[in-house]
């Protein structure tokens, strides 16, 4: 008799122990600000462990991030991550920013070095005043405040490194200065992300590896993001797109395809934990979790928290 896939269950995501997390980008205009709220109030009943809001190139977003977590710890019951990176910038202003997030009640942070000011492929060099690297990040972190530290991994390698070896001995790095999950960058082969894997754990690293989903909302934007990130984009992957630049309802169905396909593979392979980059939109994210077995929670974590005046008319 043929065994069952593991991806076709009939249990609850959370049953069978599913763990997502959403990332987003701060907005820089008042529509860009609407839609993302609406995605986090559709994603937010799905009960993710962590949302995730990034910091721009350089903190150019330092303080719409900051704002923009603010308002989450304010409005929902999420559980926001900051992203933050050590790249042209003192250790002094790195910590400030740390004491900032801290204060406003953030306990967990992305930590990153970030890409060169000169833009990527440009050499990188830290900030003479500044932390040298993203675990010497980590360690700032861990010193200033009981923050709970996620970093970036490249099953494919980063751009900068010569090899995967070097890339694992930084994620060491990371971990030996208090890491304690680790989030890939996008990828479209999951033997990539599964060879990988078993190489940091040759290493040593035990920490949670978190596979970093990236459904394609718009091809040609992720081929040349991918380009920048070291992410291979397969030729399946383009031909599955071929044709439909003027067709955007197929275009939506064939990105929750191709990223149901990724995501139930992983699942058959035994992960339980997903990462979404959601580019702030919620529908194909949302229709992945669904698939995952994730259905919005009616009870606590569950809704946004209530506002100031549905609070007072209570
Ligand atoms: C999950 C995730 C979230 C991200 N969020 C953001 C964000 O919010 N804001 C943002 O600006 N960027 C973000 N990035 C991108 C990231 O900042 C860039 O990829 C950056 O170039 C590397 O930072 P890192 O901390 O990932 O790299 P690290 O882990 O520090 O380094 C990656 C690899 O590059 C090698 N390396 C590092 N420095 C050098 C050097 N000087 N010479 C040679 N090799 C070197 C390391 O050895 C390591 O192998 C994110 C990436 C991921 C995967």
């Amino acid at each position: 008799m043929d065994s069952v896939r593991p991806s076709r269950f009939t249990e609850t995501g959370a049953a069978r122990g599913i763990r997502i997390s959403f990332e987003f980008f701060p907005p820089k205009t008042a529509e860009m600000e609407q839609s993302l709220w609406e995605a986090i109030a559709r994603l937010a009943p799905l009960q993710p462990n962590f949302v995730s809001v990034t910091y721009g190139a350089g903190g150019s977003t330092r303080e719409r991030t900051h704002a923009t977590v603010k308002r989450m710890l304010a409005e929902t019951m999420l559980t926001p991550a900051a992203h933050l990176t050590c790249v042209a910038a003192t250790s002094a202003e790195v910590d400030a920013v740390i004491e900032a997030y801290a204060q406003a009640g953030v306990r967990h942070v992305v930590a990153l070095r970030g890409d060169p000011s000169g833009g990527i492929g440009e050499r990188y060099a830290p900030h003479p005043g500044g932390y040298r690297n993203a675990a010497d990040l980590v360690g700032g972190i861990k010193r200033i405040a009981d923050i709970e530290v996620s970093v970036s991994a490249y099953p494919e390698k980063h751009p900068d490194s010569a090899t995967v070896e070097a890339d694992i001995d930084m994620l060491k790095a990371k971990v030996e200065a208090g890491a304690s999950r680790a989030i890939t960058q996008f990828f479209f082969e999951n033997s990539v992300y599964f060879r990988y894997l078993e190489r940091v754990r040759a290493s040593g690293i035990d920490i949670p590896i978190v596979p970093g989903i990236l459904p394609v909302q718009n091809f040609k934007q992720t081929k040349n993001f991918a380009s920048r990130t070291g992410a291979t984009v397969p030729d399946w992957l383009a031909r599955r797109f071929d044709g439909l630049d003027d067709d955007p309802a197929t275009r939506k169905l064939i990105a929750a395809t191709v990223a149901a396909e990724q995501v139930l593979d992983l699942v058959d392979h035994g992960v339980t934990d997903f990462h979404f980059y959601t580019m702030n939109r919620a529908d194909l994210v949302y229709a992945i979790c669904h698939l995952l077995g994730l259905r919005p929670g009616k009870e606590h974590g569950a809704r946004l928290a209530p506002t100031p005046i549905e609070t007072q008319q209570a």
